[in-house]
């Protein structure tokens, strides 16, 4: 006789627990991916354009992209949308 013969309700609650478990973990996954998804679709979209932020591939004297606080190497600005070049410049540049 085994254990679940003497306690079905060991068996099912076993099986129901790992099932709801891999459908939760399913669940999370998911939702996490839906955000990343979401969160990088966001940030394009509240990025200002190449030419509201009066940008150009070319430097400003020693004032270009790589030495900007808002550079991120390395292709993309946090607040203008990429692609930007490292020695762009835009009337935004913050100096590091
Ligand atoms: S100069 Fe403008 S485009 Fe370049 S990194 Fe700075 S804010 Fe972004």
């Amino acid at each position: 006789m085994t254990p679940t013969e003497n306690f079905p309700w060991r068996a099912t609650s076993r099986r129901r627990l790992l099932h709801g478990a891999l459908l939760a973990t399913g669940g999370v996954v998911l939702a996490a991916a839906a955000l990343a998804a979401g969160g990088e679709a966001a940030a394009a979209a509240t990025k200002m354009s190449q030419k509201k932020a009066g940008y150009r591939d070319t430097p400003l004297g020693k004032s270009r992209c790589d030495n900007c606080g808002l550079w991120r190497p390395p292709a993309a600005c946090k607040t203008v949308e990429s692609p930007i070049a490292a020695a762009g410049w835009c009337n935004l540049y913050n100096s590091k």
